[in-house]
């Protein structure tokens, strides 16, 4: 679903992804671990075009959207992504956020997009909140309806950066629910956390990156138990 060919990213003279080699099966579920700065957020962008790799390739469901003249909408329409802030809406109601992308992108009727959010809404456990603005939501719930919405496009990709990084602890738990439910529904996710306990339940795969390269690519219990490397020992020591 995901291939990574010798992707390389430079921002100006600052090389940030040197020489990247991933293949994620459909339906897998990789997380992305490893110090601040190592590149993770850059690897999840190059996934869905926010960020063009300097040199190599990438390959989305069998299309390589590193070539030229690609239609990045028609990519990143398969491909949620849910980052660290929610960038929800906030002068549409919970529901026209819902129903926003699916209407004008996917051409969905508004009853079809309404009906569609509704049953996410349920999923979530924020039916109640469909007339509501987001400025009216805890951190938590908006995170869900964030997942909620970028749902709502069907895609077949779901990338999470950091997604409970910004929350209080009291709300982490909510949304780490949420995102263990989907996990079991054999949609492709490559998820960045900090979460070293949820990732290890969660993931499939764990990947450790640090400066820009993947150090190891691993079990959970693989990679939680037997570090290989130093570098991976030594952050796991630090943040367990
Ligand atoms: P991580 O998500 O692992 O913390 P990032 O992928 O965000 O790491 O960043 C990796 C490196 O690239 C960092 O040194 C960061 O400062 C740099 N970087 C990220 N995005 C940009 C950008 N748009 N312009 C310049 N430097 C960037
Ligand atoms: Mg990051």
């Amino acid at each position: 679903m995901i291939e990574f060919h010798k992707v390389y990213k430079n921002f100006g003279k600052l090389e940030v992804l040197k020489g990247i080699d991933l293949n994620i099966e459909k339906g897998q579920v990789v997380t992305l671990i490893g110090p601040s700065g190592s590149g993770k957020s850059t690897i999840l962008r190059c996934m869905n075009l926010l960020e063009r790799p300097t040199s190599g390739t990438v390959i989305i469901d069998g299309q390589d959207i590193t070539k030229p003249k690609v239609d990045i909408q028609d990519v990143r329409k398969n491909i949620g992504m849910v980052f660290q802030h929610f960038n929800l809406f906030p002068h549409k109601t919970v529901m026209e956020n819902m129903t926003y992308a699916p209407i004008k992108v996917n051409k969905l009727s508004k009853a079809d997009a309404e009906t569609k959010a509704l049953e996410l809404l349920k999923r979530v456990g924020l039916v109640e909140k469909t007339d509501v603005y987001p400025g009216k939501l805890s951190g938590g719930q908006k995170q869900r309806i964030a997942i909620a919405r970028a749902l709502a496009m069907e895609p077949q990709i779901m990338l999470f950066d950091e997604p409970t990084s910004a929350l209080d602890p009291e709300m982490v738990k909510e949304v780490l629910k949420v995102i263990q439910d989907l996990s079991h529904t054999g949609i492709t996710m490559v998820l960045v956390t900090h979460e070293m306990g949820f990732a290890r339940e969660v993931s499939d795969r764990i990947c450790f990156i640090d400066d820009g390269q993947i150090l190891e690519d691993a079990s959970p219990d693989e990679f939680f138990q037997h570090p290989k490397t130093e570098r991976a020992q030594a952050f796991l020591e630090k943040v367990l």
